[in-house]
């Protein structure tokens, strides 16, 4: 508490007399863009990803030295703590969230023949998951405004086919899980969350990823929680659990659950977890409500400086959002506000300023190996050549195709230092947009 109200007053002290300072520090909007051989807003990088403490070279080195790499107790005492800062039930760590999200889907008996709804503003895995287990993906278009899966089309697109929806806390931010969850609760549809970019965020002040059947996450080197590779399955259904575990684990029973629950789902596979990553993991928990704090702060700071530049729209957060995780900062660039600046162009001027920033997903539904995977001989000989022939027309997503064009990122490690590094981000902008006239014709 102490600590909060002195991190308060030193904000509240550094923004008055601090803005002019930070303005004069990063130049003012008359400078020369970087682009145009001006001086960079920001000179030094930002925090390196992953970050190495001691705690957890002690808790690998034990591991190592003790043989035990093997799934034991490191990977209990994980997922016993990462389902408690989760407010869920049950956890089982997995080798990756693309494993996490197979395992659930198979848990469900997922198969040929059924349909599983996904957004296209994703990373490919929430597809592909699909694909491998013979089933058909059914796109619902992006809501441009929040980058999500829209719920206004989620209705429409479920038949007595439709064996799961996968609802994607893009960004670290949510879906708007309370109307997806009413959508999906008429038919009984299972709702698998992909939360694999939303680590301590929360939907109504509880964890992503406990709200559906079940919540997927990624440990990979890129996430905000991290192992290399790793991931994770919440649940707060006991059977669902235990299929989870069956399902990724050989069809071994859970360790930790009244024996006789047996999984009756026949197929199953090895995706385990090794003691090793779940020591990485320990050994970062310790920093991961504060690392979210810092990161929820900045970015709604930046959010609020962003929004007052004409042509910068950050993605909006559904009003049940308590918490993003800010995997991603997203927003949508308006070049028309920006003097017809192609996006391409404003991307380079940026990451010229020092400030680095990427294009995004381009469109999932679009992509050549879901048409390969279509057009293979399984899936010709499950779903016929006429519904495979038509799935692209009738899995178009318009609104996603501009938003993918309009969107630009920042990871999240940019959200690990001071405000005044937000200070930097929108000062670097609002130098490109004085000077967007220039760039569009350099
Ligand atoms: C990272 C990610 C995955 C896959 O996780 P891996 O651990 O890389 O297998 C799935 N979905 C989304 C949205 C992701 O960002």
């Amino acid at each position: 508490m102490g600590d909060h109200v002195s991190r308060r007053g030193f904000i509240a002290a550094t923004t008055s007399a601090g803005v002019g300072l930070a303005l004069a520090r990063v130049g003012q909007a008359a400078d020369k863009p970087a682009a145009l051989g001006g001086k960079p807003v920001r000179g030094k990088g930002y925090a390196s990803w992953p970050m190495i403490t001691t705690e957890t070279e002690k808790l690998v080195g034990e591991v190592v030295e003790s043989g035990r790499w093997y799934r034991s107790r490191s990977v209990d005492e994980f997922e016993e703590a990462f389902a408690k800062i989760n407010q869920a039930k049950y956890c089982v760590a997995t080798a990756s969230g693309t494993s996490a999200l197979l395992t659930s889907l198979g848990a469900l008996g997922v198969g040929p023949g059924d349909e599983v709804i996904v957004p296209p503003y994703t990373f490919m895995a929430t597809v592909s998951v699909v694909l491998v287990h013979y089933a058909m993906p059914v796109f619902v278009d992006s809501d441009r405004e929040t980058f999500m899966m829209d719920p206004g089309k989620l209705g429409a697109a479920i038949n007595e086919r439709t064996a799961a929806i996968v609802p994607v806390h893009i960004g670290g931010s949510a879906a708007d899980l309370d109307s997806i969850l009413a959508i999906a609760k008429g038919p009984g549809v299972p709702v698998i969350e992909d939360a694999c970019q939303a680590h301590l965020g929360q939907w109504r002040k509880r964890g992503l990823g406990t709200w559906g059947t079940s919540g997927c996450y990624s440990f990979q080197v890129s996430k905000n929680l991290c192992s290399g590779e790793g991931g994770a399955i919440l649940t707060n259904d006991e059977a669902m659990a235990n299929k989870c575990f069956a399902f990724h684990n050989c069809c071994r029973p859970y360790g930790r659950s009244s024996a006789g629950v047996a999984y009756d789902g026949g197929r199953n596979t090895n995706a385990r977890i090794t003691e090793l990553q779940a020591a990485l993991l320990l050994g970062q928990l310790p920093h991961v409500e504060q690392r979210a704090k810092t990161r929820a702060e900045n970015a709604a700071y930046l959010s609020s400086m962003l929004r007052e530049i004409p042509g910068i729209v950050p993605a909006r957060l559904y009003e049940g959002c308590t918490r993003s995780a800010y995997h991603l900062y997203m927003f949508r660039y308006e070049p028309e506000k920006f003097a017809n600046l192609p996006r391409n162009k404003f991307i380079k001027a940026l990451r010229a300023e020092g400030v680095p920033c990427s294009d995004g997903y381009g469109p999932l539904n679009k992509a050549g190996f879901i048409r390969d995977a279509l057009n293979s001989r399984g899936y010709k000989r499950v779903y016929g050549e006429a519904a495979i022939k038509d799935w692209a027309e009738r899995n178009a997503c318009p609104e996603n195709d501009k938003l993918c064009e309009e969107a630009v990122w920042f990871m999240q490690n940019m959200f690990l230092g001071p405000r005044s590094d937000m200070d930097e981000i929108a000062a670097a902008i609002r130098k490109i947009h004085a000077h967007a006239a220039a760039l569009a014709s350099a």
